[in-house]
């Protein structure tokens, strides 16, 4: 599966990098960066953490 970021929402709070630090990470910068193209499936459920705990609604996946 895919992890979309809209980036007119996203603010860089990082909330999704310390639910998901392998897949989700803030640069220096502020900017979030996803360090996984692709995630395995079996992963969606820590995934879908990440995207229910973003606070500006700026994460979704994708199959
Ligand atoms: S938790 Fe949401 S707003 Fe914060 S960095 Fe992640 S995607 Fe962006």
């Amino acid at each position: 599966m895919k992890v979309v970021v809209d980036r007119g929402r996203c603010t860089g709070l990082g909330i999704c990098a310390s639910v998901v630090p392998d897949v989700f990470e803030v640069g220096a910068d502020g900017d979030l960066v996803t360090l996984l193209s692709a995630v395995p499936d079996e992963r969606g459920g820590e995934l879908q953490q990440a995207v229910v705990c973003c606070p500006n609604e700026a994460l979704r996946l994708e199959p």
